[in-house]
């Protein structure tokens, strides 16, 4: 007679789902505490899984013959704390994904083929040598207006929104604020833990310096390690244990860290919260930015986050109280509006492109103004941001631009069967032949590709000559020429040498770099940004032009020795939009009140919230088909919510075909979060039953994104 008299509820990644997942029970010897690690037969193969919670409802009663057996329990492993149970719980349900797929999908890779013994012998490898006496180096001491926010964080609960310049020192008070709280003793017996965030894997290093130098002296070598997936598999698991045994007191990384085990989590830090890189776009589609707001509510933990250019979301969420709103914001605000050590904010310059020959790309004044800077040996940034935007049909003459007459949206122009879409309501009508606004036949999409660019720039300033009489050097970095391990931190090496005087590249250069020589930078073509369908889209505008902005005359030394000004060039048919205004102002504030104004008007996040749900099939006709079927469903249903959710048209994405597979998507929206997560749930099943019916028999996939960050 086998001993397998108790039955558990295990976690793990079923192959086949789509929809919201299930535990699957086992049999074992002994009672298995909850956040155990196993490895459970499934199928033919063998998986990890994680012991859950048992689900409600019946089952739970004495073990079922047929239940198969665990096949083994990595018994090193202290079980997964509640708190990190219940952040996957979460996830799984806010982000409609199967339980397992989350909890699996949150752990290292490299745990999922170690068997138990294997584990238990990398377990017993000893740590990193203590005790290397790395000295403790002495804080600096803050200004003033650093010291204000770092009392205000130690003393209140937060969240906290820290709105700093670029340069004025918010790493910092990041710094201060994770030892204090490391330092102060949390009374549970867990050694106190902290999560910082950065949006970039090329980010996470210069970071890590900073930390590591900073604290291993005063927590011990070990104390700071990086997660993100850049990380080899072994690297990544050494770091993940070293958090989960709580020998890591720091964990540096990028959006998957939020999922870190951190069993003495006392503070979150999240650089950069504006960043779209936070959210994850396969898989379950999470905002490590919401999520870090929600496991530090959860788990006790401050949360900081942090930007020059705050997402709405959040300035939003930290308003102040007014008279009319004596509730104001969530979130408390905090203010650091002086740079320390950089020189002064780029002069910012506008070129009207109505005002140059049709057909300019790099105006007369933006390549004098460059020339000036490469003879006295300074570099140019030239930025393009072409990336990511759907096209809008734009006529030349009058300044007609296609936009939706039912939203405060541009339509977009499909080349493929010559249409023009709002992505928003589905209004469509055919590509005219001549501008309604003028008549003229000189309309055409706005856009251009970054390496016709560089090529044209490297026509208009050949024959120019660098101070020691050599030609000008120019280089390009962008998605393209970076696709190679290494190129991007050898291609930013020979900038920083100074082999390099004009840079050409999109938004991978604007962020984070301490480029010390760069003195002019320029934004050739924005405008596409400000009207594309996408109504972030002048968002994102904004916070990439004060960055890239920001990379300029960082060096105030040096500026002095030059005896030069930095600036920042904008060449715009809108010069006057006011997207351009406030940057000249370097006034986000005012931005974001335009901004929020247009997005209250317009009922749009933060005023509402919304869900996507996707369909991938052979047409474009089965994949709407899909989607109309499964709204109707919902319809006919009476789903819960539905009084309070608007479901739109299905409609082709603006990359309507890829790999031969058509995509199509519908926006739904609610002026509540918790009606449309109920409504959520509810479909679910809807959208499982539709699948299956004959009619819907091509279809590919469908999934939900919650929250969508790009529309
Ligand atoms: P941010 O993260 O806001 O861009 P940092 O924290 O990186 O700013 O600070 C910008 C520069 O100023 C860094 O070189 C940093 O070492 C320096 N710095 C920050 N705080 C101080 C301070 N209190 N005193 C002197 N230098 C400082
Ligand atoms: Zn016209
Ligand atoms: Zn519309």
């Amino acid at each position: 007679m086998s001993a397998l008299s108790f039955t558990v509820q295990v976690a793990l990644h079923t192959p086949s789902h789509s929809g919201v997942g299930d535990l699957l029970s086992y049999a074992c010897e002994r009672p298995l505490p909850p956040g155990t690690l196993v490895r459970v037969p499934l199928g033919s193969r063998e998986v990890l899984g994680v012991v859950w919670e048992a689900a409600e409802g019946p089952g739970d009663g004495p073990a079922d013959r047929a239940l198969r057996p665990v096949a083994g329990v990595l018994d090193g492993l202290a079980p997964l704390d509640a708190g990190w149970r219940r952040l996957v719980g979460f996830a799984a349900r806010y982000y409609q994904r199967a339980l397992g797929e989350v909890a699996l999908a949150a752990l290292p890779p490299q745990l999922r083929d170690l068997r138990p013994e294997q584990l238990a012998r990398r377990l017993r490898r000893p740590g990193p040598a203590d005790g290397t006496a790395a000295e403790t180096i002495k804080n600096i001491a803050l200004s003033a207006e650093q010291e204000s926010v770092r009392a205000q964080i130690s003393a209140e609960k937060g969240p906290f929104l820290l709105f700093g310049s670029t340069g004025s020192g918010k790493t910092e008070v990041y710094l201060r604020c994770v030892q204090e709280v490391l330092e102060a003793d949390p009374g549970d017996g867990l050694p106190a833990q902290a999560l910082v965030m950065v949006p970039e894997i090329n980010l996470t290093q210069q970071l890590e310096e900073r930390f590591t130098s900073r604290f291993t002296g005063r927590f011990g070598a070990g104390a700071v390690v990086s997660l993100h997936s850049g990380m080899t598999h072994p690297q990544r698991l050494k770091s993940w244990l070293a958090a989960h045994s709580g020998q890591a007191r720091i964990v540096l990384g990028t959006r998957m860290a939020v999922f870190a085990s951190l069993p003495g989590l006392k503070m979150i830090v999240v650089d950069e919260e504006h960043d779209p890189s936070y959210k994850q776009q396969e898989g379950a589609r999470y905002s490590a930015r919401d999520l870090a707001l929600w496991r530090g509510h959860a788990q006790g933990a401050k949360v900081l986050l942090g930007s020059a250019t705050p997402s709405l979301e959040s300035w939003h969420a930290s308003r102040p109280a007014t008279p009319e709103d004596p509730g104001g914001g969530r979130y408390v605000r905090l203010h650091m509006p002086s740079r320390i050590g950089a020189g002064e904010l780029p002069k910012v310059r506008r070129v009207d492109m109505n005002q140059q020959p049709r057909r300019t790309v790099f105006s007369a004044p933006l390549l004098a103004a460059i020339t000036e800077r490469i003879a006295r040996g300074e570099q140019c940034m030239v930025l393009l941001n072409r990336r990511g935007y759907a096209p809008v049909l734009h006529c030349a003459d009058c300044e007609w631009k296609s936009d939706c007459p039912h939203c405060s949206a541009f339509q977009v122009f499909h080349k493929q069967d010559r249409t023009l879409r709002c992505h928003h309501c589905g209004y469509t009508v055919r590509v005219p032949w001549a501008c309604p606004g003028c008549g003229s036949p000189d309309i055409a999409p706005i856009g251009r590709g970054t390496e016709q660019l560089e090529e044209q720039l490297g026509t208009l300033l050949a024959g120019v000559l660098r101070p020691d009489g050599q030609p000008v050097r120019i280089a390009r970095i962008d998605a393209d020429t970076t696709r190679l391990k290494g190129a991007l931190e050898s291609q930013l090496a020979q900038v920083h040498s100074g082999e390099v005087d004009v840079l050409v590249g999109t938004q991978m250069i604007a962020k984070g770099h301490d480029f010390r020589r760069i003195t002019l930078v320029a934004a050739v073509q924005p405008d596409g940004a400000l009207f594309s369908s996408d109504f972030r889209a002048p968002e994102r505008l904004f916070a990439l032009l004060m960055q890239a902005g920001g990379r300029a005359g960082r060096d105030a030394a040096y500026m002095a020795a030059q005896g030069s000004r930095c600036e920042m060039w904008v060449q715009s048919f809108h010069p006057k939009h006011a997207v351009f205004e406030a940057l000249r102002q370097h006034d986000y504030p005012a931005f974001a009140a335009q901004q929020l104004q247009e997005r209250k008007d317009a009922a749009m996040p933060p005023f509402a919230f919304q869900a996507l749900v996707r369909a991938d099939a052979r047409t474009q006709e089965v994949a709407q088909a899909f989607l109309s079927a499964a709204s109707a469903a919902a319809h006919a249903a009476g789903l819960p919510g539905l009084e309070w959710v608007t479901l739109y048209p299905a409609v082709p994405l603006a990359i309507q075909r890829v790999a031969n597979v058509e995509r199509a998507q519908m926006l739904l929206e609610s002026p509540h979060r918790a009606v449309l997560q109920r409504f959520l749930a509810a479909w679910q099943p809807v959208l499982q039953a539709t699948r299956s019916q004959p009619e819907h028999k091509g279809l590919v996939r469908w999934l939900v994104d919650v929250d969508p960050l790009t529309i």
